[in-house]
């Protein structure tokens, strides 16, 4: 399985263009899930292309949370893939689910956790002012967890995995969302992260570049820098 970062706000290969936003390439099997389609559907494409990922051969579009920076590639995506299916949250705006529903794609409306494909779950809603759901998938190597901005707590939501598939937690990946936040906060983030028994973390987007540095320095070698070009497999 891997994980390629096509769209952040971070680069790791200077070939490709970065956005504020995120998303990723999920391939589990034989099947390729794209998570979040950062705010800028030309800017994915693009850098699909540098990369040599053909859009029409991707399966599903998971959404994680109706913000623009998520969800802004959507439509340019959608015109050049007509047949994957859209995972989104029963909770998000009738402007979306409009715009997805005048099209040929498929729409399904998560609420709750479970599988969604073979490996994979939802964590389904996770209540916020910004309700959000993230992606788990079961590895070998343990349970890896993808945020968009984790809006309501990238420890809530590893709580949540936790609750729901009680299993080793290999790796968190995606935005934290702790931009705002001071480093004692940032650390007591860590700290229940640790404690949860997450094994590797690869922040970005929303992270923060005060908590990538304290990630960086608690996590050691377990710390993969994550950006636009980073590709992860087992
Ligand atoms: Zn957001
Ligand atoms: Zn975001």
């Amino acid at each position: 399985m891997s994980i390629t970062t096509i769209f952040d706000n971070y680069s790791h290969d200077k070939n490709l263009r970065t956005g504020w936003g995120f998303s990723c390439l999920v391939e589990v099997g034989e099947k390729k899930i794209l998570f979040d389609t950062g705010a800028d559907g030309k800017v994915l494409l693009d850098n699909m292309k540098k990369m040599d990922l053909n859009p029409g051969i991707i399966d599903s579009v998971f959404l994680s949370h109706d913000h623009w920076d998520h969800t802004g590639g959507l439509p340019v995506f959608l015109d050049k893939n007509e047949r994957a299916k859209v995972y989104f949250l029963k909770s998000f705006s009738e402007d979306l689910k409009s715009d997805i529903k005048n099209r040929e794609n498929e729409l399904l409306e998560l609420e709750k956790f479970g599988m969604i494909d073979e490996r994979v779950y939802t964590t389904g809603e996770i209540e916020h002012t910004v309700p959000e759901q993230a992606m788990v998938i079961d590895t070998s190597k343990g349970l890896i967890v993808i945020t968009g901005c984790a809006h309501p707590g990238v420890v809530e939501i590893t709580e949540k995995v936790k609750e729901n598939l009680p299993k080793e937690i290999f790796l968190v990946l995606g935005g934290f969302h702790l931009l705002d936040k001071k480093n004692p906060q940032i650390d007591s983030v860590i700290s229940a992260l640790e404690d949860l028994g997450v094994q590797k973390v690869a922040p970005c987007h929303c992270s923060g570049v005060g908590a990538l540095e304290l990630f960086k320095k608690r996590y050691g070698e377990n710390f993969i820098e994550n950006g636009v070009g980073k590709v992860i497999s087992f």
